[in-house]
Protein backbone atom coordinates (compact mmCIF):
# COMPACT_ATOMS: atom_id res chain seq x y z
CA UNK A 1 0.00 0.00 0.00
CA UNK A 2 1.38 3.14 -1.26
CA UNK A 3 0.02 5.05 2.03
CA UNK A 4 1.62 2.20 4.74
CA UNK A 5 5.21 2.87 2.72
CA UNK A 6 4.90 6.60 2.92
CA UNK A 7 4.14 6.25 6.41
CA UNK A 8 6.79 3.79 7.25
CA UNK A 9 9.07 5.96 5.26
CA UNK A 10 8.13 8.96 7.77
CA UNK A 11 8.55 6.59 10.69
CA UNK A 12 11.11 3.75 9.93
CA UNK A 13 10.15 0.77 12.31
CA UNK A 14 13.04 -1.34 13.72
CA UNK A 15 13.20 -4.72 15.02
CA UNK A 16 12.96 -4.79 18.96
CA UNK A 17 15.61 -6.85 19.02
CA UNK A 18 18.35 -6.31 16.80
CA UNK A 19 17.36 -2.98 15.06
CA UNK A 20 17.09 -4.17 11.75
CA UNK A 21 14.69 -2.10 9.83
CA UNK A 22 10.78 -4.16 9.13
CA UNK A 23 8.00 -3.79 8.04
CA UNK A 24 5.37 -2.93 11.18
CA UNK A 25 5.72 -1.43 14.44
CA UNK A 26 6.00 -2.85 17.38
CA UNK A 27 7.53 -6.09 16.05
CA UNK A 28 10.77 -8.22 15.54
CA UNK A 29 12.20 -9.43 12.40
CA UNK A 30 11.63 -12.84 11.11
CA UNK A 31 15.45 -13.89 12.29
CA UNK A 32 14.44 -13.12 15.71
CA UNK A 33 11.30 -14.45 15.77
CA UNK A 34 12.41 -17.68 15.15
CA UNK A 35 14.65 -17.36 18.04
CA UNK A 36 12.35 -16.29 20.77
CA UNK A 37 11.27 -19.66 22.73
CA UNK A 38 7.64 -19.32 22.24
CA UNK A 39 5.28 -21.21 24.83
CA UNK A 40 2.62 -23.07 23.02
CA UNK A 41 0.25 -25.86 24.30
CA UNK A 42 0.81 -28.27 25.73
CA UNK A 43 2.13 -26.82 28.68
CA UNK A 44 1.66 -27.38 32.60
CA UNK A 45 -1.89 -26.17 33.50
CA UNK A 46 -0.30 -24.43 36.94
CA UNK A 47 2.90 -23.30 36.26
CA UNK A 48 2.43 -22.73 31.82
CA UNK A 49 5.71 -24.60 31.95
CA UNK A 50 6.61 -26.75 28.38
CA UNK A 51 6.01 -30.44 28.20
CA UNK A 52 7.57 -32.35 25.88
CA UNK A 53 4.86 -34.35 24.89
CA UNK A 54 0.45 -33.56 25.12
CA UNK A 55 -0.53 -35.38 28.23
CA UNK A 56 -4.33 -34.07 27.82
CA UNK A 57 -5.79 -30.78 28.94
CA UNK A 58 -5.27 -29.33 32.17
CA UNK A 59 -2.46 -32.00 32.85
CA UNK A 60 -0.18 -30.57 35.90
CA UNK A 61 3.75 -31.19 35.93
CA UNK A 62 6.04 -32.69 39.11
CA UNK A 63 7.37 -29.12 40.03
CA UNK A 64 3.63 -27.70 40.10
CA UNK A 65 2.52 -31.08 42.88
CA UNK A 66 5.69 -30.80 44.67
CA UNK A 67 5.39 -27.15 45.21
CA UNK A 68 2.19 -26.10 45.26
CA UNK A 69 2.33 -22.42 44.12
CA UNK A 70 -0.52 -20.34 45.48
CA UNK A 71 -2.00 -18.97 42.30
CA UNK A 72 -4.62 -20.96 40.10
CA UNK A 73 -3.01 -21.00 36.72
CA UNK A 74 0.20 -19.41 35.41
CA UNK A 75 1.25 -18.68 31.59
CA UNK A 76 3.92 -16.97 29.59
CA UNK A 77 4.46 -16.07 26.36
CA UNK A 78 8.16 -16.69 25.93
CA UNK A 79 11.10 -18.36 28.09
CA UNK A 80 13.47 -15.61 29.33
CA UNK A 81 16.70 -15.87 27.08
CA UNK A 82 19.27 -13.12 25.76
CA UNK A 83 15.99 -12.66 22.64
CA UNK A 84 13.23 -11.95 25.07
CA UNK A 85 15.76 -10.43 27.61
CA UNK A 86 16.15 -7.51 24.97
CA UNK A 87 12.64 -6.92 24.29
CA UNK A 88 11.78 -6.88 28.68
CA UNK A 89 14.97 -4.37 28.37
CA UNK A 90 13.51 -2.25 25.99
CA UNK A 91 10.09 -1.68 27.86
CA UNK A 92 11.80 -0.91 30.83
CA UNK A 93 14.36 1.51 29.60
CA UNK A 94 13.72 2.73 26.20
CA UNK A 95 11.14 1.83 23.65
CA UNK A 96 8.26 1.40 25.73
CA UNK A 97 5.39 1.54 24.02
CA UNK A 98 6.59 -0.28 20.81
CA UNK A 99 8.00 -3.24 22.86
CA UNK A 100 5.07 -2.77 25.67
CA UNK A 101 2.04 -3.58 22.95
CA UNK A 102 4.61 -6.03 21.18
CA UNK A 103 4.45 -8.08 24.72
CA UNK A 104 1.00 -7.53 25.55
CA UNK A 105 -0.10 -9.05 22.56
CA UNK A 106 1.98 -12.20 23.09
CA UNK A 107 0.66 -12.27 26.50
CA UNK A 108 -3.11 -11.69 25.20
CA UNK A 109 -2.41 -14.89 23.24
CA UNK A 110 -0.38 -17.09 26.00
CA UNK A 111 -3.38 -15.89 28.54
CA UNK A 112 -6.58 -15.29 26.79
CA UNK A 113 -8.02 -18.70 28.81
CA UNK A 114 -6.64 -16.79 31.74
CA UNK A 115 -8.49 -13.37 30.54
CA UNK A 116 -11.48 -14.81 29.55
CA UNK A 117 -12.26 -16.45 33.45
CA UNK A 118 -11.22 -13.56 34.99
CA UNK A 119 -13.18 -10.18 36.12
CA UNK A 120 -10.05 -7.60 36.89
CA UNK A 121 -6.78 -7.65 35.47
CA UNK A 122 -3.95 -6.62 38.64
CA UNK A 123 -0.28 -5.10 38.08
CA UNK A 124 2.32 -6.66 39.86
CA UNK A 125 2.73 -3.23 41.58
CA UNK A 126 6.09 -1.39 41.90
CA UNK A 127 7.09 0.50 45.49
CA UNK A 128 6.37 4.09 44.83
CA UNK A 129 9.72 5.24 45.43
CA UNK A 130 10.71 2.77 42.68
CA UNK A 131 7.86 4.28 40.90
CA UNK A 132 9.40 7.85 41.38
CA UNK A 133 12.34 7.00 40.53
CA UNK A 134 11.52 5.32 37.30
CA UNK A 135 8.07 7.10 36.70
CA UNK A 136 6.61 3.44 34.90
CA UNK A 137 5.56 0.25 36.01
CA UNK A 138 5.68 -1.94 33.56
CA UNK A 139 3.33 -4.39 34.77
CA UNK A 140 1.10 -1.47 34.61
CA UNK A 141 1.09 -0.66 30.93
CA UNK A 142 0.84 -4.76 30.14
CA UNK A 143 -2.21 -5.01 32.56
CA UNK A 144 -3.77 -1.79 30.98
CA UNK A 145 -3.37 -2.91 27.09
CA UNK A 146 -4.62 -6.71 28.09
CA UNK A 147 -7.61 -4.91 29.88
CA UNK A 148 -8.12 -2.78 26.95
CA UNK A 149 -7.97 -5.90 24.40
CA UNK A 150 -10.20 -7.82 26.61
CA UNK A 151 -12.92 -5.78 27.60
CA UNK A 152 -11.84 -6.69 31.59
CA UNK A 153 -11.76 -4.40 34.32
CA UNK A 154 -7.85 -2.81 34.67
CA UNK A 155 -7.60 -2.50 38.35
CA UNK A 156 -3.81 -0.90 39.04
CA UNK A 157 -5.05 0.75 42.77
CA UNK A 158 -6.04 -2.15 44.39
CA UNK A 159 -2.79 -3.83 45.39
CA UNK A 160 -0.34 -1.94 46.78
CA UNK A 161 3.57 -2.83 47.43
CA UNK A 162 4.52 -0.50 50.77
CA UNK A 163 7.59 -1.96 51.60
CA UNK A 164 10.34 -2.20 48.72
CA UNK A 165 12.20 -5.16 50.35
CA UNK A 166 11.13 -6.78 53.42
CA UNK A 167 14.39 -8.11 55.46
CA UNK A 168 14.46 -11.21 55.06
CA UNK A 169 17.87 -12.57 56.95
CA UNK A 170 17.79 -15.43 60.01
CA UNK A 171 13.93 -15.94 58.73
CA UNK A 172 13.04 -19.62 57.84
CA UNK A 173 11.16 -20.70 54.57
CA UNK A 174 7.62 -19.75 55.94
CA UNK A 175 8.54 -17.01 57.79
CA UNK A 176 10.24 -15.49 54.63
CA UNK A 177 6.79 -16.32 53.13
CA UNK A 178 4.95 -14.49 55.75
CA UNK A 179 7.30 -11.78 55.87
CA UNK A 180 7.11 -11.19 52.01
CA UNK A 181 3.36 -10.63 52.49
CA UNK A 182 4.35 -7.59 54.17
CA UNK A 183 5.12 -6.12 51.66
CA UNK A 184 1.91 -6.03 49.60
CA UNK A 185 -1.75 -4.44 51.05
CA UNK A 186 -4.86 -4.57 49.63
CA UNK A 187 -6.75 -1.51 49.50
CA UNK A 188 -9.91 -2.00 48.33
CA UNK A 189 -11.01 -5.55 49.96
CA UNK A 190 -14.77 -5.06 48.79
CA UNK A 191 -13.99 -4.66 45.60
CA UNK A 192 -11.15 -7.96 45.60
CA UNK A 193 -13.95 -10.25 47.49
CA UNK A 194 -15.16 -13.00 45.14
CA UNK A 195 -13.77 -11.79 42.13
CA UNK A 196 -11.41 -14.02 39.22
CA UNK A 197 -8.16 -12.14 39.26
CA UNK A 198 -5.46 -11.96 36.52
CA UNK A 199 -2.08 -10.92 38.05
CA UNK A 200 0.33 -9.50 35.48
CA UNK A 201 4.44 -9.09 35.03
CA UNK A 202 7.09 -8.59 32.49
CA UNK A 203 9.09 -11.47 33.90
CA UNK A 204 8.61 -14.31 36.33
CA UNK A 205 11.24 -15.36 38.07
CA UNK A 206 11.56 -17.21 41.45
CA UNK A 207 8.16 -16.79 41.96
CA UNK A 208 8.85 -15.05 45.53
CA UNK A 209 7.08 -11.72 44.80
CA UNK A 210 4.65 -13.10 42.38
CA UNK A 211 3.56 -15.43 44.94
CA UNK A 212 2.98 -12.90 47.84
CA UNK A 213 1.03 -11.06 45.53
CA UNK A 214 -1.14 -13.71 45.18
CA UNK A 215 -1.26 -14.69 48.69
CA UNK A 216 -2.16 -11.19 49.93
CA UNK A 217 -5.09 -11.12 47.22
CA UNK A 218 -6.58 -14.56 48.06
CA UNK A 219 -6.49 -12.69 52.04
CA UNK A 220 -8.85 -10.65 51.39
CA UNK A 221 -11.52 -12.73 49.31
CA UNK A 222 -10.07 -13.39 45.83
CA UNK A 223 -12.50 -16.54 44.23
CA UNK A 224 -9.07 -17.43 41.93
CA UNK A 225 -5.81 -15.22 41.12
CA UNK A 226 -3.82 -16.58 37.65
CA UNK A 227 -0.78 -15.02 36.52
CA UNK A 228 0.52 -13.85 32.82
CA UNK A 229 3.90 -12.67 32.07
CA UNK A 230 5.50 -11.69 29.15
CA UNK A 231 8.51 -14.05 29.80
CA UNK A 232 9.25 -17.24 32.05
CA UNK A 233 12.86 -18.07 34.01
CA UNK A 234 13.45 -21.64 33.84
CA UNK A 235 14.08 -21.77 37.60
CA UNK A 236 12.68 -23.76 40.06
CA UNK A 237 9.85 -22.32 42.37
CA UNK A 238 11.40 -20.97 45.73
CA UNK A 239 8.52 -18.53 47.32
CA UNK A 240 10.83 -17.84 50.48
CA UNK A 241 13.19 -15.93 48.17
CA UNK A 242 12.86 -12.28 47.05
CA UNK A 243 13.04 -11.70 43.49
ZN1 LIG B 1 15.71 -8.84 14.76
Amino acid sequence: MFWRGVLHGLTPAHCLVCGVPVQEAAAVCVACWQKLAILEAPVCNVMGTPFIYDQGDGAVSAEAIAMAPPWRKARAAVLFDDTSKEIVHRLKYSDRTEAGLFMARMMARAGRQLTAEADMIVPVPLHWTRLWKRRFNQAAFLAQHIAKGSGKVFAPMILNRIRATPPQVGLDAEARRKNMRKAFLVSAQSQIKGKRILLVDDVRTTGATIAACVETLKLAGAAHVDVLTFALVRAPFRPHIED
